[in-house]
Order: structure tokens, then C-alpha cells, then sequence
């Protein structure tokens, strides 16, 4: 029997953890934990994420402000947004929305944020302590660190286990194979110059799917009783629904299903988590903000 890991009953009860913290800081501080979120860039999704990202916080009774530019802004003003947000002390936790507009050096925008602001765990020096043994990173990506509570949720053993990545993208597939390997797997990093994929994916107690091709990884290629955490958020045309296209996963569910032992449906399964776990780093950020200036 296939489990369907369900992302949206595990993300709702976290965001319930989530709801007393904020309320537990904001009696304790006078103020609620705050996330600043810059939009800079032209993809309609994004400003679509920036909305869904600021709906959450206020569900959750976070403080958020946004700096929303238009597409002839240039570098300076949105370093400026950065420095403005640093300095804010009602804002706890930076999200600097990619992909950024062409005439703005991404490099220098994430490295500007202040490392204990860093929410969104971007920033150069928090992805390479999270490469590094013996090191913790102030805090990991929402998307990958969604996939590994997942993991943990239904209790996968990752210890020892062979883990498959599929896609090395800066945002989802590098950092979740640095977690994957902090946490003691056997990590292989699949990509698109990846030869016979297949074989790679036959011997992997954990696959994560982000390559965002739909419906791609077949059940037959997949080890029996796998852990699958499907990241790809695919749209496809379907004249059958009301919006005319749905979204799919990178893993064709309906083959997998009945082979391994656990997966993600999308939508449902991993989306839901990414957006609480930044909330969750966001009162993270609040949290060791405000003991450094009592410290102080
Ligand atoms: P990118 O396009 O940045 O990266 C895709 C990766 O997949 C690349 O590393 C690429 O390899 C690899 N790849 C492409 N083709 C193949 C192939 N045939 N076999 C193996 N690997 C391949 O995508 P993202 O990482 O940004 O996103 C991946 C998916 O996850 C998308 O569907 C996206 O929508 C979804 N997503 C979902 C989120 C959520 O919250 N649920 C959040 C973020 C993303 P190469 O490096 O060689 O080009």
C-alpha cells in the first residue's frame, strides 16, 4: 500500500504551532514578529507568491511590509529596500522574491540582507555553512527544509539511507541534498546531463523530484517501497477543469502508486510546507533578534 503523504494536514498543524508562537512574542515584546518581502522582478507568478506569502502572515498574526518595484527601478533603489529593512527593528525576516528584474545583480541584493534576517537562507554565507561539516547555517531554504519535515513527519528513516535528487537547482535541489547529507544520507545529485537516470533512481530509499518536468520519473523506475517527496510544480493544459490546466508533479503518481512505499500528491504535498516554513524562520529570526538586544 502506497501512503499519500498529506503536505496540507502537516503544514496546518505546524501553522497552529506557529499562530500561539507569534501570539507568545507578541505579549512578550509589544510588538508581533515582522517579515519584509521585496518584489523586483516581472514574472507573474511571483507577485502571485508575494501575495499568497503576505495572506500567511497575516493568518498567522505576523507583521509584513512589502516593497514593490516596477520594472524600471534599478539596483540602488532595491539595495536601498534591502538596507531600509535591515535597519527596520519591527522587521525580523528578509524575502527577497527571485527572479529579480536584469539590471539588478541578484548576487549583491541577497548578499545585502543581514545574515540574522536571512529567512528566506539565501544568503552566501548560510548555504555554505550549510555545505560545511561541523557547521549550522542560521537558516535553511523553505522549499528543501518543507521537504525534510515531510521526511521526518512520517517518520523516514535518512540515516544510511540512499537518497536521489533530482534537479540541482540553487533553490530546491543543492540545498536539499546538503540537508539530506547533514542528516546522514547517501546523496546522488541527478541532472539534466544525468545519463540513464532510471538506473540511478532503481537503488533509492528517498527520491526528491525537482526538476519541473511534468509527470516525468515513472513508477517502474522507482525502488519498491520508496520515499518519494515530488517538489515539481508543473502546469499543464486540461480542458476538463474549470481554469482549463492543473498542475502536476515531476513523478507520474498513477505508476508509482502501488510500488513505493510513500509520496507526495501535488498540489498538496510540498507547496503547502515551503510558505510555513518560512513563517516558521520568520519567528525564528524574532526569537534570536530579540535575545541579542536584551543581551545588549
Ligand atoms: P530549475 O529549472 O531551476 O531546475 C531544474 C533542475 O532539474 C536543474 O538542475 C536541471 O538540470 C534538472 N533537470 C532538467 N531536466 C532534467 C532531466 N531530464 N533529468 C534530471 N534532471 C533534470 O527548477 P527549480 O529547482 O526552481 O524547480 C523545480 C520544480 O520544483 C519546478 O516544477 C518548480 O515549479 C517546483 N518548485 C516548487 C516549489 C514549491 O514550493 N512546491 C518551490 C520551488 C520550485 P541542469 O542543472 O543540468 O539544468
Amino acid at each position: 500500500m502506497t501512503k499519500i503523504i498529506d503536505g496540507r494536514a502537516i503544514a496546518e498543524r505546524i501553522r497552529e504551532d506557529i499562530q500561539r508562537e507569534t501570539a507568545d512574542f507578541a505579549s512578550k515584546h509589544g510588538h508581533p514578529p515582522g517579515l519584509g518581502v521585496v518584489l523586483a522582478g516581472g514574472d507573474p507568478a511571483s507577485a502571485q507568491y508575494v501575495r499568497m506569502k503576505r495572506r500567511a502572515c497575516e493568518a498567522a498574526g505576523i507583521h509584513s511590509v512589502a516593497h514593490v518595484f516596477s520594472a524600471d527601478c534599478t539596483h540602488d533603489d532595491v539595495l536601498n529596500a534591502v538596507h531600509a529593512l535591515n535597519d527596520d527593528p519591527q522587521i525580523h525576516g528578509i524575502l527577497v522574491q527571485l527572479p529579480l528584474f536584469d539590471q539588478i545583480d541578484e548576487e549583491a541584493i541577497l548578499e545585502a540582507v543581514r545574515l540574522d534576517k536571512d529567512v528566506d537562507g539565501f544568503h552566501p554565507v548560510n548555504i555554505g555553512t550549510l555545505g560545511m561539516k561541523g557547521r549550522e547555517p542560521l537558516f535553511t531554504p523553505a522549499t528543501p527544509t518543507g521537504c525534510m519535515v515531510l521526511l521526518q513527519e512520517i517518520g523516514a528513516e535518512i540515516s544510511g539511507a540512499n537518497a536521489v535528487v533530482v534537479g540541482r537547482s540553487n533553490i530546491v535541489g543543492l540545498p536539499v541534498a546538503l540537508m539530506l547529507l547533514k542528516a546522514n544520507a547517501t546523496v546522488t545529485v541527478a541532472h539534466s546531463r544525468t545519463k540513464d537516470l532510471p538506473a540511478v533512481l532503481q537503488n533509492a530509499d528517498i527520491v526528491i523530484a525537482a526538476a519541473g518536468i511534468p509527470n516525468y520519473i515513472q513508477g517502474e523506475w522507482l525502488k519498491a517501497g520508496a520515499t518519494v517527496i515530488d517538489v515539481g510544480t508543473n502546469r499543464i493544459d486540461d480542458p476538463d477543469s474549470e481554469r482549463g490546466y492543473r498542475f502536476v508533479g515531476d513523478v507520474d503518481l498513477e505508476s508509482a502508486r502501488g510500488i513505493v512505499g510513500a509520496i507526495t500528491r501535488v498540489p498538496g504535498g510540498v507547496g503547502p510546507m515551503t510558505i510555513t516554513m518560512l513563517l516558521q524562520n520568520t519567528i525564528k529570526a524574532a526569537w534570536r533578534i530579540a535575545a541579542q538586544e536584551t543581551e545588549e
